[in-house]
Parts: structure tokens; sequence; C-alpha cells
């Protein structure tokens, strides 16, 4: 069976190539059947697509524009509200028929275990993709409360198939002993920024972003379910975009966990929708 996507009513800025000639397919993952605090995520991909309408294509941060590339916002693939396993079958067979179509993919969560179909759709084409992981949470637990594909999990079920020298994992600040005992001992966890910069310039392999957007500190991001205060700043991952942006073979990526009703300004939504422009312009 192949899952189709739904238009959305609204649109991120003016992606409107049709899909057929996109390069670049933005897609949202409407989900938050497995939230270990506040659901919401679900509601994630709108408030996106509306918070771009303040933006410009153009960034000064990284002085490129959107004019000229070709992407498609194709809407929402639709989801039942439960059923973790399922669904992340459901986006992988999506994404997997996506990069077989030669497509760049820049998902939209949704909850972080979305990103299990995204990330291992991009390890089937490129079977050295090497990872990067901004997230305020290791997302390494074995299950949560018994459900191994949970948003606590994802990054452990990517680990499933993925070498963990091919994984940096940066912005985290929170989790249990053990997976700070494990990103010590397995080098994953990267607390400096030149280090970064340095992992990802040399990568020397395809990469893969996932970027959940509770990296940010919860006064620039308070649109989420699960806050954690201590975090970074926009300027922080804009510059450091900058820094890498001629180094990069950027091949997919993910920006999740917006929860807009937490936040009735949706500033969070426009800071994700700008983090988004910042990511597809690494293309
Ligand atoms: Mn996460
Ligand atoms: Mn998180």
């Amino acid at each position: 069976m192949s899952y189709q996507v739904q238009p959305s009513t609204l649109r991120f800025l003016w992606a409107d190539t049709p899909a057929a000639e996109a390069d670049i397919i933005i897609v949202g993952f409407p989900f938050d059947g497995t939230t270990s605090y506040r659901a919401g995520t679900r509601f994630g991909p709108n408030a996106l697509r509306e918070g771009s309408w303040t933006l410009e294509v153009y960034s000064p941060h990284l002085d490129r524009s959107l004019t000229g590339m070709k992407i498609a916002d194709v809407g929402d693939l639709p989801l039942p509200p439960t059923g973790s396993e399922r669904v992340t079958q459901m986006i992988y067979e999506y994404c997997s028929t996506q990069v077989k179509a030669g497509k760049k993919l820049a998902g939209i969560g949704g909850e972080h275990s979305v990103s299990y179909g995204l990330i291992k759709a991009c390890f089937d084409k490129y079977p050295d993709l090497q990872v990067f992981h901004f997230d305020a949470h290791a997302d390494l637990r074995e299950d949560w409360m018994g459900e191994r594909w949970s948003h606590a999990s994802i990054i452990k079920r990517v680990l499933d198939f993925l070498p963990p020298n091919r994984l940096t994992q940066y912005g985290i600040r929170s989790g249990t002993q053990d997976e700070f005992t494990w990103m010590r001992a397995n080098n994953t966890l990267v607390e400096n920024r030149d280090e970064l910069i340095h992992r990802m310039k040399n990568a020397n392999a395809p990469i893969f972003i996932t970027f959940d957007l509770d990296f940010y500190d919860p006064a620039y991001f308070p649109g989420t379910g699960t806050p954690e205060p201590g975090g970074g700043s926009p300027h922080e991952i804009f510059s450091i975009f900058n820094e890498i942006k001629n180094d990069i073979n950027l091949v997919g990526f993910d920006a999740l966990e917006l929860a807009p009703q937490f936040d009735s300004s949706n500033v969070s939504g426009v800071l994700a929708a700008k983090t988004l422009r910042e990511l597809l312009l690494l293309f």
C-alpha cells in the first residue's frame, strides 16, 4: 500500500513547485502519539507554515535565498493518532518512495519519533550517512514505559542500524545517567560549538540533520511539549550553519516537536519556520 499526502490549506512561504518537478519535498507528519509530557505536536506542521508568512526568502545570516530553489510543500501525511510502530512504518514507506525518486526531504513534525522513517530512508540510499542530532534530550532510552517507538527512544532506534561513530548529538541537557554515560563512552555527545563545526565540516559523508526544536531555550521556543531550560539560541544555530554551509553534503533533515498551543504568540512557529528556512538553504 502506498500512502498519499493531503495538501494543506497553508503552505511554507512560496514552496509551490509541483511535486513532480521539485528537488526538495517539504512534508508534515502531524503526530503526537507517544509524547511523554504534553501532547500537541500534531498541530506543529501548520503552525510552522503559518509562522513562515512573516519571513523573507532571503537569509542575511547565510547570505542565501530560496529564490530559484525547486521546493514543493506537499502537505501532510495523514496519520492515525496512536500506534507509533505502524505510524513509523507509514512514514518510512512514504519517505523511501521520495528518496528513491531522487527527492531531498525536509520533514516537519510532529514529535521526534517521526524521524525514524526519514533517517532510515536516507540511510538506505546513503549507507555512509552521518546523523547530526540537535535536541535538549538524549532520546536514547530503550523504551518509554514499554513503548520502543517513543519520541524518547528515537535515537536509540536509529542506532539499531546506524553505527554510533556516525552520530553526533548537540545541545543535550536532559537524560538519564545511563544515557549520558553511553554518550560519553561512545563520543557522540559534543558540548562545544567549535567541535561541532569541526565534525560537520569533516564528515566527508552525506549528512542528515534531525533538529528537535526543544534544543532552543524555552525563552526562545516555549511552544513545545517538553521544554528544558538552559538551551541554545537562534543566533548560535544560524552562525553555526553559516560556518558550515559550504562544506556539508546535506541529504535530508527534519524540524520537530513544535506544539503551538503552548505559545499563544506563535513566535515558536516563526522560529521553527526560520530554522526550516536556514536548513533548506544548506541544501
Ligand atoms: Mn527529541
Ligand atoms: Mn527534545
